[in-house]
């Protein structure tokens, strides 16, 4: 009797090293077949778009470069995955089905169907997370809904380590089991919009190991300066990893691993809080996935359901000044125009664009949330609604909704020279610094460049107004 293969589905998952479900796979003694499916419900979903989708497709031929050197390739298929995997068992007699968990409602919704249809067993692996869901709750059981005390519960529990070495096992050399080719971004209906970085594992690998060997110890201010991205100045800013996290193209544990050696190595006191801001964006990571899993209401509506109360404004016109970066106000205009550029933009250009959006504009998070994920090259559906909650102030965080960001002194606290804004900004090249942040005080305003949407005292008051009824 032949042998019996098993199938490991990659998912976000797109790494070799440290796989949990991999390995386990590997580990079964017969051959593992390698595969990607194109699901038609994801990438023609609203929430799609061409910069992560482009950078999806450079991952995924790093990845078949990678399996090719194990005498195999990433098996394509296009469908949804009930029935390619259906397909799939029933063509190659596999024996079982191998991925890592992954923690969105449409994820686990896909899961239940595929378990409750396959006849072959699926087994799920916890990977994706330092912790998954389950496994940080009260003592009562209950999920926490705050951030400092399951932060707190977080650092007393032990986590897997990083285990770099594949088992042994082998590959399905794939002869005589049909696959597509992998599509180009206009097979699957886009139009490239942005220069892809490397995909690769290897190029996760140095962005992490560049920075946890040097730029960790400067992240307190490394994070909120606005001119340091991974083209321009990658060893002053944060760490570029966002993509690859998000892909899983690199071990969530490998990043923990080396920023705990960065802190028993941190020469100073400010370097080892500096280490430790960045693990706690980990464990934000960490829970802004379990509060999705918990609450799987966040995806559409207020995580607090008093704020669905809320009367935004339906102002289409000021909408699009936002997506366009023609705002009036640099410091939102360069950073829209940043993202539209490259698929990215600081988490303190984040913070900024999504409190105008939201807070002086107040226009509803939703329509902000749903551009981000078009057009983030990191677009991930936890992180990214729980971002912009937390700066509308409907979500988790017990959080005072006047907490509404200036963007003229958050422009000069975090871009004193203007440097960020002249690179993004090609109207304000040339106006002195006086008038960087608030070019429409300067006696000649800039020809080309749009006055203010509106007046940010008026809008601030118009906010907390809008909020205090609720309140
Ligand atoms: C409105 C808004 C939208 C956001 N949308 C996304 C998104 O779609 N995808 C995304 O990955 N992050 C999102 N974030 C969080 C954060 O801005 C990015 O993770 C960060 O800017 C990515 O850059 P980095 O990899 O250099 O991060 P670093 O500062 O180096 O942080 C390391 C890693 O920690 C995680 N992380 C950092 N900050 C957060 C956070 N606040 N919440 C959850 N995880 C975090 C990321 O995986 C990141 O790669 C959003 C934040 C806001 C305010």
């Amino acid at each position: 009797m032949s042998v019996q293969p098993v199938i490991h589905w990659f998912r976000r998952d797109l790494r070799l090293s440290d796989n949990r479900a991999l390995s386990a796979a590997l580990s079964a003694g017969v051959p593992v077949i390698p595969l990607f499916v194109f699901d038609s419900r994801i990438y023609k979903s609203q929430r799609s778009g061409a910069p992560r989708l482009a950078f999806l497709l450079r991952a995924l031929h790093a990845l078949d470069d990678t399996l090719r050197q194990h005498n195999s390739r990433l098996l394509i298929r296009f469908g949804t995955p009930p029935e390619a995997l259906r397909d799939l068992v029933s063509e190659t007699n596999a024996q079982a089905v191998y991925c890592n968990d992954d923690y969105t409602p449409y994820a686990q919704e896909r899961d239940r169907e595929l378990k409750a249809t396959l006849s072959v067993p699926l087994h799920l692996y916890d990977d994706l997370l330092l912790l998954a869901p389950g496994q940080v709750n009260k003592d009562d059981g209950d999920p926490f809904m705050v951030f400092t005390p399951f932060k707190k519960r977080w650092l007393s529990l032990p986590k897997m380590p990083f285990e770099p070495d594949l088992p042994p096992g082998r590959f399905h050399p794939l002869d005589g089991i049909d696959g597509k080719a992998l599509p180009t971004l206009a097979e699957l209906g886009f139009a490239e919009t942005i220069a892809v970085p490397d995909a690769s594992e290897s190029q996760a690998r140095r962005l992490l190991l560049g920075f946890t060997s040097n730029s960790i110890y400067r992240y307190n201010e490394g994070r909120n300066r606005l001119a340091a991205d991974w083209q321009h100045d990658p060893v002053n800013g944060s760490s570029f990893l966002s993509p690859y996290l998000h892909l899983g193209i690199l071990s969530i544990r490998h990043a923990y691993g080396l920023a705990q050696a960065a802190q028993d190595k941190a020469p100073d006191k400010e370097s080892a809080d500096a280490v430790e801001a960045w693990i706690s964006e980990l464990i934000w990571r960490d829970f802004y996935n379990h509060i999705l899993f918990y609450f799987p209401h966040v995806l559409k509506h207020n995580f607090r359901r008093e704020y669905n109360a809320l009367q935004w404004r339906h102002a289409p016109a000021e909408l699009q000044a936002w997506k366009a970066g023609m705002t009036g106000y640099p410091v939102v205009d360069a950073a829209m125009r940043q993202l539209n550029a490259t698929g990215w933009m600081p988490n303190r250009a984040r913070m900024i664009v999504a409190s105008f959006l939201c807070k002086d504009l107040l226009i509803d998070w939703r329509e902000g949330e749903q551009y981000f994920m078009q057009h983030l090259i990191d677009g991930d559906t936890a992180a990214n609604n729980g971002g912009w909650q937390w700066t509308a102030g409907t979500g988790t965080d017990a959080q005072p909704y006047f907490r509404i960001f200036n963007p003229i002194s958050q422009s000069m606290k975090f871009d004193p020279e203007g440097t960020y804004l002249r690179r993004w900004l090609p109207e304000l090249r040339d106006i002195p610094n006086d008038y960087i942040h608030a070019p429409w005080e300067a006696p000649t305003p800039p020809a080309g460049y749009p006055a203010p949407l509106v007046e940010h005292n008026f809008a601030r008051k118009r906010t907390m107004e809008a909020f205090g009824v609720i309140t």
